[in-house]
């Protein structure tokens, strides 16, 4: 992603907050709803050729998004409920089920 000056940063921030207004205040991975750490992710990371456009993009907060990292929104999910089953514990998410 191109480096972006201090307005586009603001006009970014103010179109991903109208983006978690849209999509919902809640974390699609662990359905955390802490406003505070809920950032904007992108399903196809850009670093693996993901668009920097709203399909793109989800709420996540900020502990899932560090986890998921470059890994794909399928491709985490597919970790998650991997993670869940060797360590016996409940789903992580209803939203895994989708
Ligand atoms: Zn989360």
């Amino acid at each position: 992603m191109k480096n972006l000056n201090k307005l586009e940063l603001i006009e970014r921030a103010i179109h991903n907050d109208k983006l978690k207004k849209k999509l919902g205040y809640v974390c699609v991975y662990c359905g955390c709803t802490n406003r505070l750490i809920l950032t904007i992710d992108h399903k196809t990371p850009l670093a693996r050729e993901g668009k920097d456009e709203d399909s793109n993009k989800q709420v996540c907060c900020y502990v899932c998004n560090q986890l998921k990292g470059a890994l794909k929104h399928e491709e985490f999910k597919r970790y998650l409920k991997n993670l869940y089953e060797l360590n016996s514990l409940q789903k992580y998410s209803l939203n895994l089920m989708n």
